[in-house]
């Protein structure tokens, strides 16, 4: 062990936020006083042997990439903020249950609040939804009533979450892709083409794809809604907060206005909304798909006639910490345009632009199209497409030595225009370095970004 427990205060050079526990342990106390009528039970005095089996978690877990860091700018993870970490904690100490009333009744009152909040911040004021283990089991909610509200083929684009085609599987639907157009969107033509041919239950339009950004074109999509009659549910579990960013595209802005159109919507808050994981969520525009969820339980439904969460959920038991979390975030920082978790957002989207534009004004990249929402997508440029994924996975490590941490992306070469750029297409995909710049901190750290990512290149291309 190279340091010993207990001698290690926060120092200036800490990374990690020590201030929020001082904070718990106000919080902590209040919650205990609610408490102080019941008969005494002190709790079991701590175990010296657990603060050994800590430590040694602590020196476990420095084997990770510093996710918190601005200068991790590769996959798509963004750090709690402190005060969703430090509500999840303080919830611990109650450890909710948000499947029924009688296993936490102040979470899930408080989940009810914050899944509202979402729902308003679509354009909805009626609703039925709550939270989910992730936007997997959230999409898989979304589909399973898609399919017992309209059987039928489940379309998405080519360029969709792959678990989609795997959840389809599960619930015994048919899926089939939707060609994307060159700019990675779902390609309205293909898919009226492919509805004329009937037998069509459930379009998704991913709103925000994980990959590279491109946000389908949902308002064409609603229109074709019309003529054909399908369900359309939203996947916006990556992009859906974009909706509260007031300078995006006028594509993307059209999608995102027409999100209230849709028949159910996914948003993840573990991934933009700044929570821990666990915390997808499903919403349905019309609260009477609850009826599908009708089941009688004996003995988990006692203690009111109120709605209970596991009432609507094909989950049973789920964290009300997450409710908890996710409830106090709102509180602090609520989901509405020109708010500043929405100033978050337009931070990490301007980051994201002025990195693509620095990037096609460099000779020694090839960047994918301008980012829609806040992940940038790029080539290193050599004399054909195998070389390219070389360099680029040679840039990847090269960054990564610079304590600069970006991620790789297999792209599919037509999305990178090779003959125009002169690249001979000696292969369909291409390894590209991608930057999801989810952190509103990227901005102010986009000149140390491109420093080390050129620095990166120069190796690379010399090796
Ligand atoms: C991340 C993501 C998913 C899967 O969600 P999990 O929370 O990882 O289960 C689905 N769809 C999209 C668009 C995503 O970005």
């Amino acid at each position: 062990m190279p340091d010993a427990p207990g001698d290690l205060a926060p120092t200036a050079s800490s990374h990690l936020d020590h201030d929020s526990l001082r904070v718990l342990g106000d919080a902590l106390a209040r919650l205990d006083a609610g408490f102080a009528a019941l008969p005494p039970a002190p709790p079991a005095a701590q175990d010296a042997a657990a603060a050994d089996v800590l430590a040694e978690v602590a020196d476990r877990l420095r084997d990770n990439f510093p996710y918190f860091h601005p200068l991790y700018a590769g996959q798509m993870l963004k750090p709690p903020h402190p005060v969703a970490r430090a509500a999840y904690a303080l919830a611990m100490w109650v450890n909710p249950n948000n499947h029924a009333l009688d296993g936490g009744r102040a979470s899930s009152a408080m989940e009810k609040e914050a899944v509202s909040q979402l729902a308003a911040m679509f354009g909805w004021r009626e609703h039925l939804g709550h939270l989910a283990g992730g936007g997997t089991m959230a999409n898989l909610e979304a589909l399973w009533v898609a399919g017992l509200e309209r059987g039928g083929a489940v379309l998405a684009s080519e360029l969709a979450h792959y678990t989609h085609a795997r959840v389809c599987g599960v619930l015994g639907l048919p899926f089939e892709p939707v060609p994307a157009d060159d700019r990675g969107r779902m390609d309205p033509g293909a898919l009226e083409a492919r509805l004329a041919r009937g037998g069509v239950g459930t379009v998704v339009a991913t709103v925000g794809v994980t990959a590279n950004g491109a946000v389908d074109p949902l308002d064409r999509i609603l229109a074709l809604r019309e003529r054909h009659g399908f369900r359309v549910h939203v996947d916006a579990a990556y992009g859906g907060y974009f909706t509260l960013a007031r300078d995006l595209g006028p594509g993307a802005r059209r999608a995102f206005d027409a999100l209230h159109g849709a028949d159910s919507i996914v948003v993840d808050p573990h991934k933009h909304g700044l929570q821990p994981y666990g915390c997808g969520c499903v919403l349905f525009r019309d609260p009477s798909v609850g009826r599908h969820y009708r089941h009688d339980s004996p003995y988990t439904y006692f203690t009111s006639g109120d709605l209970h969460l596991g009432e609507i959920s094909l989950e049973c038991s789920r964290p009300g910490a997450a409710a908890v979390a996710l409830w106090a975030t709102q509180r602090l920082l609520p989901p509405v345009p020109g708010g500043a978790f929405a100033r978050g957002l337009e931070s990490g989207r301007k980051a994201a632009l002025e990195l693509h534009r620095r990037l096609a004004a460099d000779p020694r990249f090839l960047p994918a199209f301008e980012p829609e929402l806040d992940i940038v997508v790029w080539a290193v440029r050599g004399a054909a497409a195998s070389d390219c994924s070389r360099l680029a996975r040679a840039t990847f490590e090269a960054a990564a030595r610079r304590d600069l941490h970006l991620a790789l992306a297999a792209i599919p070469a037509r999305f990178l225009g090779l003959e125009r750029a002169g690249i001979a297409a000696d292969a369909s995909a291409v390894t590209c370095l991608r930057s999801v710049l989810m952190k509103p901190e990227h901005l102010d750290w986009l000149d140390g970004i491109c420093g080390r990512l050129s620095a990166a290149a120069d190796e690379a291309l010399a090796g």
